[in-house]
């Protein structure tokens, strides 16, 4: 198995002797494994693989379709799926687009009923907020304490006209799972179909896709060390033919998604799934260690922490501390999801776990990845440690 590459990372200030900054934020994005650059560069400049992957006549084209074939088998090959079942898009958000709007609009008229959660990110929230506005309607399910959403809170929800549910495998603030296995075959007992947004779950925690009812998966690159800008659609066989295209073109993708196949970008992808196929397991181990080390250092302090401690993915990590404090800029984390750290309003995840708003603002999101070390846990804790306490005047 090819050793992954130690990553240094890059002094924060030209100062030579600045402590470099500390990478706490892999669930926003992680940085492109080496391996993965190196695969992506093949396929730039004047490499024979430059051909458009739709050029089938010669043999420039060839190549490159060829390269784009075998980065699909490597993504199916991570969720066990069948390379026909993947459609390239350019990312999770895409994806999720094309799942939930694919599936409504193929029904011809605006009508039938969604369910989805409180926990799920903006690019289902605000894709299902459009479908209502169309006309469908929808039930966001909320969370229990733990912030699990139960098979039985959507056995609740189902409805005679629910066609669709869509849940995310893994909370992107919180590191909680979802218990797809159960609420999949509840999905398919009642003839709709399930979604489930996988973005933060590749390389974290196995899935397959011939054993589970779900009928279409999102896939992102950069959450698993590959490019921003690729992911990918699972389409499972219940799901063939019930997708309306959302971007038409070319007829590129089954006619599912047309636009030039971005081979690089692919490639990179393919090559980021078949590493975390391979690390898989030992990368568990060694971030729950770093967690287990990360939590042991925290011990004692203010702090709650948010989320499901046992059925959760051991690299992120919710904390709300008990008052305000300042962190400074040397530990790289999110206040809340990188898309909501822009708006700079609590998260909806927290306030769906019936934290106040103030808690939701002062909660920290750390996660774990690759490239983090015990030095840097160790220093991260230091520096919690420090904001938290409270001098003695
Ligand atoms: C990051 C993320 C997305 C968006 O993925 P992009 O590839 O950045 O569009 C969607 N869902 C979840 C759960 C995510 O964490």
């Amino acid at each position: 198995m090819p050793r992954i590459i130690p990553w240094i990372w890059p002094a924060t200030t030209a100062e030579s002797n600045a402590e470099p900054a500390l990478y706490f934020d892999y669930a926003a994005t992680t940085p492109v494994d080496e391996r993965v650059i190196a695969r992506m560069i093949e396929c730039l400049g004047k490499a024979d693989t430059f051909g458009n992957p739709a050029s089938s006549s010669h043999a420039f084209g060839q190549r490159a379709k060829a390269l784009v074939e075998g980065a699909r088998q490597q993504v199916a090959e991570l969720v066990n799926a069948r390379p026909e079942q993947i459609v390239w898009t350019s990312g999770a958000t895409e994806s999720n687009n094309l799942a939930l709007k694919g599936v409504a609009q193929a029904r011809g008229k605006p009508t039938g009923h969604i369910i989805s959660s409180q926990l799920e990110h903006k690019a289902v929230l605000d894709t299902l907020g459009q479908l209502e506005g169309q006309g469908f309607s929808v039930t966001y399910l909320a969370p229990d304490q733990d912030g699990a959403i139960t098979p039985q809170a959507l056995c609740q929800a189902l409805r005679a006209d629910t066609f669709l549910v869509s849940l995310m495998l893994v909370n992107n603030e919180l590191g909680t799972l979802t218990d797809i296995d159960a609420i999949g075959r509840i999905v398919r007992e009642h003839d709709a179909l399930f979604h489930v947004d996988a973005a933060q779950a590749t390389g974290k925690v196995s899935i397959d896709l011939k054993r589970l009812d779900v009928d279409l998966m999102s896939f992102s690159a950069h959450k698993t060390y590959g490019p921003k800008g690729i992911g990918a659609l699972y389409i499972g066989s219940r799901a063939e033919g019930k997708l309306q295209a959302q971007i038409h073109g070319g007829g590129h993708e089954l006619g599912l998604r047309s636009g030039t196949l971005a081979t690089h970008q692919i490639v990179g992808m393919g090559e980021a799934f078949a590493m975390a196929r391979e690390h898989a397991e030992s990368e568990r181990e060694r971030i729950s260690a770093l967690r287990e080390r990360l939590l042991k250092s925290l011990a004692g302090l203010p702090i709650t922490i948010n989320g499901n401690r046992t059925n959760h993915i051991p690299n992120t990590l919710s904390l709300t501390p008990y008052y305000d404090f300042a962190l400074g800029n040397e530990l790289a984390l999110s206040s809340t999801s990188a898309c909501n750290s822009a708006s700079n309003e609590p998260s909806h995840v927290l306030l769906a776990l019936r934290l106040r708003p103030s808690e939701a603002l002062r909660t920290i999101r750390l996660s774990l990845g690759r490239y983090s070390t015990e030095r840097e846990v160790d220093r991260a804790a230091q520096l919690i440690r420090s904001a938290l306490t409270i001098p003695v005047p």
